[in-house]
């Protein structure tokens, strides 16, 4: 399996390709692409590369994660899915939008909601969806155990957190979810792929991040 990173949008937001260079299937974790040039780079990436996406996953529903769902719904027509707590996130993008005075449509409504006892096949691996809420109510992160990779959206970064003063966020709750759903749940050696910034690790995060401690 292997990872693709785009840093996209005004929000410099982390899009990613996770995909199986054996059978060439792929999913998009949270589409950010914003401007006609970073929508180029994806579709030409996965020309070059031969990947055929399957699935479009939010890990949750705030703008700067949705901002190219509409372009990626129309390009690949496969199932989006998101948490059904970050529905109602989800359906407010175009009032999101305006706050950081972005234009934006309503977004193509999700295919199917996720919830823990989701596993999404992609070559021959299974991928969990781990409800970590807190920096929104239905933040998941998606989880492919057999290669040690975590993708965990806006739930903890390198050295940080995830904002709780945006609407639905909670910090006691994101605190829990970091500890149980992560540092308790997860082996040291399992990388991070957040949704801003640079990949870290489990065991990394539970010696230094500050929040943490
Ligand atoms: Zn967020």
């Amino acid at each position: 399996m292997r990872t693709k990173t785009f840093v996209v949008n005004p929000f410099r937001m982390n899009s990613y390709v996770y995909y199986c260079e054996n059978t060439h299937e792929g999913m998009i974790i949270d589409p950010g692409f914003y401007t006609i040039y970073e929508q180029d780079e994806l579709i030409n990436f996965l020309n070059n590369n031969n990947i055929k996406i399957k699935y479009i996953v939010n890990t949750h529903g705030h703008i700067d994660h949705v901002l190219g769902n509409a372009f990626a719904d129309e390009q690949f027509r496969v199932p989006i899915l998101i948490h059904n707590d970050d529905l109602s996130l989800y359906k407010r993008a175009p009032e999101q939008g305006l706050l950081y005075g972005i234009k934006i449509n309503e977004l193509p409504a999700p295919d199917d909601s996720l919830n823990e006892k989701c596993i999404l096949k992609l070559g021959s691996n299974e991928l969990k969806i781990i409800h970590t809420p807190g920096h929104s109510p239905g933040g998941i992160c998606i989880a492919d155990f057999s290669e040690k990779i975590v993708f965990c959206g806006d739930t903890i970064f390198k050295l940080s957190i995830g904002r709780t003063d945006l609407p639905g966020g909670d910090y006691d709750t994101l605190i829990k979810s970091i500890k149980t759903k992560i540092f308790d749940s997860m082996d040291d050696d399992v990388t991070l792929y957040p949704g801003h910034m640079e990949s870290t690790t489990v065991g990394f995060e539970k010696e230094n991040n500050p929040f943490l401690k």
